[in-house]
C-alpha cells in the first residue's frame, strides 16, 4: 500500500511521493500499518534524538496538558517553562543566558535575526540592520529565514520577494580546499564591502546541515570568524537547529572549536519530535539591555513559550543527560565514520564521507577523479532514499550542493540512543541501497 489515502484531502511538499500509514514507533524503529519495520536512520530530518515511544515524555506532556494545556506568554509563566530554562541555563555557554521559546527552526531563526537587530538598537547602533549569511546553507522556510538561507533551489520561486542578503561561501573542503583564514577572510570582506556600521549579525550553521551533509570547517575557521565579528561589532548567531543538543558528539557543535556565539538557536531535537519546539538563547546582559533601552522584544507568537512544549523539552533533556546520549553520540559517531568508510570509501561513486557524532553525509559523484556530480535529472539521492526505504532504512538527503542544482548527498542521523549493533545494520543497509542503485 503506497498512498495511504489516495482519496484523502492532505497535500504535501513532495506531491509525487507516496507514503505509507504509520502505526507506531519504538526506540530507533518505526512500524507501518502493514507491520513493516523501518530503522529511523535519520529521525526524519534529524529530529528523533531520544527515540520513539518514550513514555516519560508523553507523561510529562500529559500532566501539563491536564493541568493547563495553554496559557498565553503575555499573561502567565508555567512551572515546566521555568524549570526547562533553568536546566538549559546550566548547559548553554552564554553568560546568564535567557531563552525565548518558539515552535520551529524557522521561527527561532526569524526571532534571532530580529533579536540581533534589537540588541544593536539597544546598544545605540541604530544603523546596523544587515544580516550576513552563507551559500549552501539552510535556515528555514519563512521569508526572512529563507532570505538568509543559501539554497538556490528553495529560494528561486520567491527571489523577488526575498530581502537581498549578502552571502559568503561555506566551508566545503571536499570541493574547495580553502584554508580557514581564506574562508573567514570572506566574512571580513563582506563586512567591509557593506560597511561595518550597517552590519548587525552573521548567521551560520557550525557544521553544515542538510545543504552540504555534515561538511566540517577547517579547525581555525570558527575562532577566526569569532575574532572578525568582535573586531567589527557584528553579532555571531550560531544556527544549531540541526547540530545542537548532542547531535555531533558535543552538546553544542560550536564546542568543537571552543567558540561561543552571541546568540544560539536550536530546535529539531529539543523535544525529540514529541512537540514542535525550539529556542533562542542570548546573554542575559544583552536581553537586559534590550529591556532597558527598548522596553520589549518586538516579536511574539501565539504558541511561544508553550507549557506542554516546555514539559516535553525538559523531559527530553532529562533523558539526554541521564542516559549520557551526548557521550554516546560521540562514541557511536566514531564507529559510524569507521564503518561507513569500510563499507563505502572504495565505491566508485562515493566521492566523500564526512561527519561528526551521529551526523554523517555521503556525497555521491558520477566520477570520483573529477568529482563530476550526477546530472540532477538522474535523481540519484532520491533513488537511494527510496531504495533504502524499501529495505527498511530511513535516511535523509539533499540535492544541489555543487552548484545549486546538481550534487547528491545522503545522510545518516539516527536517534542518539543508537547502539553499535543497530549502527552496523544501518550502515549495511545504506551500502546495500547505494549498490542497488549505483552498482558495485
Ligand atoms: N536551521 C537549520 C540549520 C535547519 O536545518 C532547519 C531545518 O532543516 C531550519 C533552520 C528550519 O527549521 P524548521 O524546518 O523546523 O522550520
Amino acid at each position: 500500500m503506497l498512498y495511504a489515502h489516495p482519496q484523502g484531502h492532505v497535500f504535501y511538499r513532495s506531491m509525487n511521493h507516496p507514503r505509507p500509514m504509520i502505526a507506531y514507533g519504538q526506540g530507533i524503529y518505526l512500524y507501518d500499518e502493514s507491520g513493516k519495520r523501518y530503522i529511523d536512520g535519520s529521525g526524519g530530518p534529524l529530529v528523533v534524538n531520544v527515540g520513539h515511544g518514550r513514555t516519560e515524555i508523553v507523561e510529562a506532556m500529559t500532566r501539563q496538558a491536564q493541568a493547563a494545556a495553554y496559557v498565553h506568554a503575555t499573561m502567565f509563566t508555567s512551572e515546566p517553562l521555568e524549570q526547562y530554562a533553568a536546566a538549559l541555563a546550566e548547559m548553554v555557554p552564554l553568560s546568564e543566558p535567557r531563552f525565548y521559546f518558539l515552535s520551529s527552526g524557522s521561527e527561532v531563526v526569524e526571532g534571532a535575526i530580529k533579536l540581533a537587530r534589537q540588541i544593536q538598537m539597544a546598544r545605540g547602533q541604530e544603523r546596523r540592520h544587515i544580516i550576513l549569511s552563507r551559500w549552501n546553507s539552510y535556515h528555514g522556510m519563512t521569508l526572512g529565514a529563507l532570505a538568509v538561507s543559501g539554497r538556490p533551489g528553495l529560494r528561486s520561486p520567491y527571489l523577488n520577494m526575498l530581502r537581498d542578503v549578502p552571502h559568503i561561501p561555506t566551508p566545503y573542503i571536499y570541493r574547495f580546499p580553502l584554508s580557514g583564514e581564506e574562508l573567514a577572510g570572506r566574512l571580513e570582506e563582506a563586512i567591509l564591502a557593506h560597511g561595518a556600521e550597517y552590519v548587525a549579525a552573521f548567521i551560520a550553521e557550525p557544521i553544515s546541515g542538510a545543504s552540504l551533509g555534515a561538511a566540517l570547517p577547517p579547525d581555525d575557521y570558527w575562532p577566526r570568524i569569532r575574532a572578525i565579528c568582535d573586531r567589527y561589532g557584528v553579532l555571531l548567531i550560531a544556527d544549531e537547529v540541526l547540530v545542537g543538543l548532542g547531535r555531533t558528539g558535543t552538546m553544542w557543535a560550536m564546542e568543537h572549536w571552543a567558540t561561543t556565539p552571541d546568540i544560539l538557536v536550536t530546535s529539531k531535537g529539543s523535544a525529540g519530535g514529541y512537540f514542535p519546539l525550539g529556542f533562542i538563547a542570548a546573554r542575559g546582559a544583552d536581553v537586559e539591555q534590550v529591556r532597558a533601552a527598548l522596553g520589549d522584544f518586538n516579536h511574539g507568537g501565539t504558541f511561544s513559550h508553550h507549557a506542554v512544549g516546555a514539559a516535553a523539552g525538559l523531559a527530553t533533556l532529562g533523558i539526554l543527560q541521564r542516559e549520557k546520549l551526548v557521550e554516546n553520540s560521540a562514541a557511536m559517531g566514531r564507529l559510524m565514520g569507521a564503518r561507513l568508510r569500510e563499507a563505502l570509501a572504495e565505491h566508485p561513486h562515493v566521492g566523500d564521507i564526512r561527519g561528526r557524532g551521529l551526523f554523517w553525509g555521503v556525497e555521491l559523484v558520477e566520477d570520483r577523479d573529477t568529482k563530476q556530480p550526477f546530472p540532477k535529472k538522474q535523481n540519484v539521492a532520491h533513488q537511494i532514499v527510496d531504495r533504502a526505504f524499501e529495505l527498511g532504512l530511513i535516511i535523509y538527503y539533499s540535492v544541489g550542493c555543487v552548484d545549486g542544482v546538481n550534487g547528491d548527498v545522503v545522510m545518516l542521523g539516527p536517534p542518539l540512543i543508537t547502539n553499535a549493533a543497530q549502527l552496523e545494520e544501518m550502515v549495511a543497509l545504506l551500502a546495500e541501497a547505494i549498490r542497488a542503485e549505483l552498482g558495485d
